[in-house]
């Protein structure tokens, strides 16, 4: 495992309605930090805003409006921001994102390039829903599947949904006490939601129906995904033992083949690269990201965060497909040049690669299925 996402929900942070609480913060946080010293990457996905932040505004009813709700988000996203902050000598960051923005091409590899530097640079990125701006259709709705669209940005090998409950029961366990434990789920279908009432606690905004959708989107994507209790820090201990003290929902392939599916068949390519000789060794034999350098001639007219052909010439066979970070306009007077130029010409640079190296997918001399 080389990456994680953590999702803390809002029972967690602020049990008792009443702010952020460090009485599970603090345990996860040490969670989190065993994983960084293990060399996984983190990142985490935190609920609790409108929670923290629901004693600072008056509402006067258990369902605050909507308005009341976003400025509930804003006034407690910087508390907990800052409680967070205290649990780690290494720098936080924070990413408050909509679903408007995950369905944007170009920003959504604004996003990714951020987690990849932030994650290079070992800083905890620390991801939010913007619940300021989020308007409902531009709303993810709730940070479980915020938490899976996060995971799949970032390519995790895992998702870790943080719950106040154990996992998936095969009934109520509030009200059927031979209710057991589900371990694993290998597939999810109709009947694992039946499995999944409706959320009970009024500051969280998922339930266990959120978490399953949560599960589905991210193993559809190779991504491993647990739920487990996230206020019992033996669950946390017997996770890092390799155990699975919740509910371990498995993944339909691997990420690499997952990915690898998604970049060759789903997503359509909008032009052509025509790269030459030097750039045709690293990408094949080296495992490189393409750069301005290697590129000969841009075909079709395409945006930031759209994906491409990699060509050894025009109309040849393609050697690779990938999301690239500039315009076809911008490419057009970019390529051939060196990295440092890219600045004096453009009068920005934002991103040394042309198709970052884990945003291709090389198309010859394949041994793997998908
Ligand atoms: N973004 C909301 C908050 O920070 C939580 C949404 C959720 O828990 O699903 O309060």
């Amino acid at each position: 495992m080389k990456r994680v996402v953590v999702k803390v929900g809002s029972a967690l942070i602020a049990p008792d309605g009443k702010g952020c609480n460090s009485r599970h913060m603090l345990p996860i946080a040490q969670f989190i930090r065993e994983f960084q010293q293990q060399g996984i990457e983190v990142v985490l996905v935190s609920s609790g805003a409108v929670a923290a932040g629901r004693i600072h505004i008056a509402h006067g009813s258990a369902n605050p409006s909507i308005a009341a709700k976003q400025a509930m988000a804003s006034v407690g996203q910087s508390q907990l921001m800052a409680q967070w902050q205290r649990f780690f000598d290494g720098p936080c960051s924070q990413l408050l994102i909509t679903h408007g923005d995950l369905k944007d091409r170009a920003r959504y590899i604004n996003i990714k390039n951020t987690l990849r530097l932030l994650l290079e640079n070992n800083i905890l990125p620390i991801v939010n829903e913007n619940d300021t701006v989020a308007t409902q259709e531009l709303k993810v709705g709730d940070n479980d599947n915020l938490a899976a669209l996060v995971a799949m940005v970032c390519d995790a090998d895992a998702l870790l949904i943080l719950s106040d409950v154990n996992g998936v029961y095969d009934a109520d366990p509030r009200s059927n006490k031979d209710a057991q434990l589900i371990n694993q789920i290998d597939h999810i279908d109709d009947s694992v939601f039946a499995m999944a009432g409706g959320t009970r606690n009024h500051l969280a905004t998922g339930g266990m129906r959120t978490k399953i959708e949560a599960a589905q989107k991210a193993c559809e994507h190779g991504i491993h995904t647990y739920i487990i209790n996230g206020s019992d820090s033996d669950s946390f201990k017997a996770f890092l033992a390799a155990q699975n003290p919740g509910t371990h929902f498995v993944a339909n392939r691997s990420l690499k083949k997952a990915k690898k599916h998604w970049l060759k068949h789903t997503l359509l390519s909008q032009g052509s690269i025509v790269i030459d000789k030097g750039a045709i060794t690293a990408l094949l034999e080296r495992g490189a990201s393409l750069l301005a350098s290697g590129i000969k001639e841009i075909y079709g007219d395409f945006v930031k965060g759209e994906t491409v052909n990699i060509t050894a010439h025009c109309g040849t066979r393609i050697l690779a497909k990938g999301i690239v970070q500039y315009s076809s306009n911008e490419l057009q007077r970019i390529m051939g040049k060196n990295s440092a130029q890219i600045v004096e010409i453009l009068g920005f640079c934002p991103s040394v690669e042309v198709i970052h190296r884990d945003d291709m997918v090389l198309l010859v001399e394949e041994v793997e299925e998908d």
